[in-house]
């Protein structure tokens, strides 16, 4: 059932809100960053912290797919 291509990066991730430490797996966009995230703990529209591109690469255990195929 399951089919790996030699190019597939991980599409998900755990995403944690720093605000209320709720955590979430989410599917990222393969091909997009993701700006805004909200958590569904608290509420709160989580945005990148400064240098990061999107809400994955900031609260998330994973980069987002841009960044691993870069
Ligand atoms: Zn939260």
């Amino acid at each position: 059932m399951e089919h790996r291509e030699a190019e597939r990066v991980l599409a998900e991730a755990t995403i944690t809100c720093p605000e209320c430490g709720f955590a979430k797996v989410e599917t990222m966009p393969s091909d997009a960053c993701q700006y805004f995230y909200r958590c569904e703990g608290c509420s709160e529209t989580l945005k990148p912290l400064p240098g990061d591109c999107c809400v994955f690469c900031s609260y998330s255990d994973q980069a987002c797919p841009p960044k691993q195929k870069a």
